[in-house]
């Protein structure tokens, strides 16, 4: 039995205020509700959605011809009615790329943002050398898939770009060429390659893939080597003036700290970022740090004392950026993507109490990306999906 339509309605409802035409939101209101209750019916659609009867089976015609959609099994209800279950077409699938400055993870996702398969590619020192890597892991994940038909590849990436990619990107944690990766991978595949900064990403496919109630005024915070913000605001994307809004992590907040990326110094990310949290455990321990971000969460979740004071450390001053942001725009949500997720039950609680110690407003909702460490992956499907459908 499907649950209450709460949450489809919601969805509609703020969708409207963006600049999609309203058969664009209906449209992905059926995507939706058939992603994330497949096998339903057309007569469950409808009445789970709100819309017309009607309605649904023209939209439902159009995606069975486009082939997102396909009929499936045959149910069997009261009164001899035989009801066709629609289901995603899952032999349609998306590269996915989380980019990262040392390594890229290269995903083949089905439409509902399902990973299939994934490889991690190490990437060579040299930044002129390391396209060459990612699109030979590429051509290998579509061979062996060679079941499924691609409608593209979707990039998540640290950096910001005007999304004409005409101007350099700022992209101070990854020193190697991006602009060309656009036309290589397109060149070496022949699919459709959508862009973004990873933040902007994680930001539509929260509201792409309805997770999010806060869909009008919701920003996503990306903690990795850096951080970065995307905002969804009055149902859109903020942008700015080239692309550049939402570099909250280049805010100085603390007078001649540590260097930055960026050429700053004392920058927020210098202080919260993963890369913080390392320095911050070499600091306390006397010890080098570990391999990894990831290593240190886990210290810290077997109790490693050292480890815990790092991250609370970073977290404290996760949160005290945070309390910037939601005097900035006022969310009502915040959520968190990145490794420090995955101890958020060790760490939300202080990046929390850190940014309820804003005075004058309501603190925004916090809380951690649904899909925790495949949110990236994810948010390059998404900037696919959001492409394709409409
Ligand atoms: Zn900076």
């Amino acid at each position: 039995m499907p649950t209450p339509p709460t949450h489809a309605f919601t969805f509609t409802r703020k969708q409207s205020a963006s600049n999609k035409t309203p058969r664009q939101i209906n449209r992905n209101l059926v995507f939706n509700l058939i992603r994330t209750r497949q096998p339903i019916s057309r007569a469950d659609l409808a009445r789970v959605s709100g819309l017309q009867r009607s309605t649904i089976s023209l939209i439902v015609e159009d995606l069975i011809r486009e082939r997102w959609v396909l009929e499936g099994s045959t149910g069997r209800l009261p009164r001899g009615r035989r009801p066709t279950f629609l289901e995603l077409n899952h032999q349609r699938a998306v590269i996915a790329l989380d980019i990262h400055p040392s390594q890229t993870t290269v995903a083949v996702t089905d439409l509902g943002g399902r990973i299939v398969a994934q490889n991690i590619v190490a990437l060579p020192d040299d930044p002129n050398k390391a396209i060459t890597p990612i699109v030979a892991a590429i051509r290998k994940l579509i061979a062996n898939h060679a079941d499924k038909a691609f409608d593209g590849v979707g990039i998540s990436l640290p950096g910001r770009a005007d999304p004409e990619l005409r101007k350099p990107i700022f992209a101070p944690n990854l020193n190697w060429p991006v602009q060309s990766i656009k036309s290589r991978i397109h060149r070496a595949t022949g699919l459709r390659v959508e862009i973004d900064n990873v933040a902007n990403a994680c930001a539509l496919s929260e509201v792409w893939f309805g997770d999010s109630d806060g869909l009008q005024d919701i920003v996503v915070v990306n903690v990795s080597e850096g951080i970065g913000t995307g905002i969804f605001s009055n149902g859109r994307l903020l942008r700015g003036a080239n692309g550049m809004a939402g570099e909250f992590g280049h805010v100085e907040m603390e007078h001649d700290g540590h260097p930055c990326g960026c050429g700053g110094r004392g920058c927020w990310e210098t202080l919260a970022s993963n890369r913080a949290g390392l320095r911050y455990y070499r600091e306390i321990s006397g010890n080098g740090a570990p391999p990894s971000f990831a290593a240190l969460v886990k210290m810290a979740q077997a109790d490693d004392k050292n480890a815990t004071r790092a991250l609370e450390k970073m977290s404290c001053y996760l949160g005290r950026g945070l309390r910037m942001i939601a005097s900035a725009l006022a969310p009502s949500e915040i959520v968190i993507v990145g490794d420090i997720t995955s101890a958020w039950h060790l760490f939300g609680p202080k990046i929390e109490a850190e940014l309820k110690q804003n005075a004058f407003s309501k603190a925004p909702k916090l809380r951690p990306s649904f899909e925790g460490n495949t949110a990236r992956l994810r948010s390059a499907v998404a900037l696919v999906m959001n492409q394709g459908l409409n």
